[in-house]
């Protein structure tokens, strides 16, 4: 039988069958419209301006490595007037971070643009590890993504930087949108498929590939070769995929379109203003000076805890509450505003405050003191209490993508691995994928 021919050139092989538009085209072709696709973007949304410095922010795994290549080769071909570099941030996790970093290093070269490395280390005197040996591995990733999304900030305006690029996909922004409908978190519905955000600040960040799909992602770096790094960071068993991710997958293999057509809905949704006054506004934080929704950032909070021993201070959970904000909810800074004397005790499953115990500092920091409660006298703590600050959304989260990116490209080839049975029902995405290992270093 005579080989399929691409749908665009109808000259070369057909060698895979798109993720996102199911078109069956050759490689040439796909890497075209690939790239085609994210230069539209870019115009389209008036993504960046000529002359602009740009953080391109850089964890060595699929997307961030993708995300320097395109951006580097349609700064060239485009003449978008960019100065780019790559900003990578060391948590400080042994076996996974350090080599990672030194996949970055090799992109530094590979792309020709300069990379700059902050720690957590020299930031706030901690790395994951030190963190993950006082704290545990249950709200590990909860620190890791609040200083991860601070340390970007504050190495992109070391550097000088007018702007952050990051590697968020498609999958990623539908998943966010999803997450705030099941939360019914309307304020932030309202924002988080923007393409843009923090647009007023000094340092807004955009995602060039609002519309790439994370498996399209996975394939252009199998097919040019990239050299990404896919090691699963050690602490990942403990960061468990999300529903919403797992339900995004099974849209996504029943109908293709649906991860565009989750975006395109909530860019559609039309919002009233006062839903938007909803949102805590951007301020900077009364300590360390960066950009915060609180008079403390999170980081500071979360650091505060660390440093006195009360790891505890500062980690919460979002889910279960309508509305429910990130950061201090409003019963945590009632208790610090309100210096009542009563002394009337707060409780919730497993944590138990008196509010005597609940002490705090004129920058808002909330001490919760584990004392012993009796059983009279006691009014429910609001479950936030006995932590402030949410999980993070997937905003600058880690999400150990190199790991997810080989899951992808096996289930791309055979049709199985996560959502595999899924993927298989919706047809192979690879026509043509040659048997072969595929590794971090692009296979
Ligand atoms: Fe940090 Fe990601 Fe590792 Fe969690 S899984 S500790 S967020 S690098
Ligand atoms: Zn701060």
């Amino acid at each position: 039988m005579a080989p399929r021919l691409c749908i665009k050139c109808q000259s070369s092989k057909a060698m895979l069958k798109r993720p996102k538009t199911q078109e069956q085209v050759c490689r040439e072709c796909f890497f075209a419209l690939f790239e085609e696709e994210v230069h539209e973007t870019v115009v389209q949304t008036k993504l960046f301006k000529h002359g602009e410095r740009v953080a391109i922010a850089a964890s060595g795994g699929k997307d961030s490595t993708v995300l320097a290549h395109i951006m580097t080769t349609l700064n060239a071909r485009y003449g978008y007037g960019l100065d780019l570099f790559l900003l990578s941030i060391d948590e400080g996790i042994a076996g996974y971070r350090d080599d990672s970093l030194e996949t970055v290093k090799r992109n530094e070269l590979q792309y020709g643009i300069p990379l700059k490395v902050v720690s957590y280390k020299d930031l706030y005197g901690w790395t994951m590890d030190e963190i993950v040996a006082q704290i545990g591995t249950k709200n590990n990733c909860t620190f890791c993504g609040v200083f991860r999304r601070q340390a970007l900030d504050r190495g992109a305006v070391l550097a000088g930087a007018n702007k952050i690029a990051t590697g968020h996909n498609a999958d990623d922004v539908a998943e966010t949108v999803l997450l705030n409908i099941l939360r019914g978190d309307v304020p932030r519905l309202g924002r988080c498929a923007n393409i843009i955000t923090g647009e007023d600040s000094s340092l807004p960040r955009v995602k060039p590939f609002k519309y790439a799909y994370e498996k399209e992602i996975v394939l252009y770096a199998y097919y040019k070769k990239l050299d990404y790094f896919s090691t699963e960071c050690v602490y990942a068993p403990f960061a468990a995929r999300g529903f919403a991710r797992e339900f995004i997958k099974d849209l996504e293999a029943a109908r293709p379109m649906a991860i565009i057509d989750v975006i395109r809905s909530a860019e559609d949704f039309i919002f009233t203003t006062a839903s938007e006054d909803k949102l805590p506004q951007p301020r900077t934080c009364e300590r360390c000076s960066y950009i915060s929704s609180q008079p403390v950032c999170k980081a500071c909070v979360l650091l505060e805890g660390l440093n006195r021993g009360l790891p505890r201070l500062g980690v919460s959970r979002t889910r279960g509450r309508r509305g429910e904000k990130a950061g201090l909810h409003p019963d945590v800074e009632r208790i610090v505003t309100t210096q009542a004397a009563s002394a009337v005790r707060w409780t919730a499953p497993g944590v138990s405050v008196d509010k005597e115990a609940v002490g705090s500092s004129s920058h808002g920091i909330v001490e919760l003191a584990a004392a012993p409660v009796s059983s009279s006298s006691v009014e429910p703590l609001p479950a936030v209490v006995a932590s402030c600050i949410a999980q993070p959304k997937g905003e600058e989260g880690c999400a150990p993508e190199g790991a997810s990116a080989t899951a992808l490209l096996q289930e791309a080839h055979t049709g199985q691995g996560q959502g595999g049975s899924a993927a298989a029902r919706a047809g192979d995405t690879v026509l043509g994928l040659e048997g072969g290992h595929v590794n971090g270093s692009g296979g």
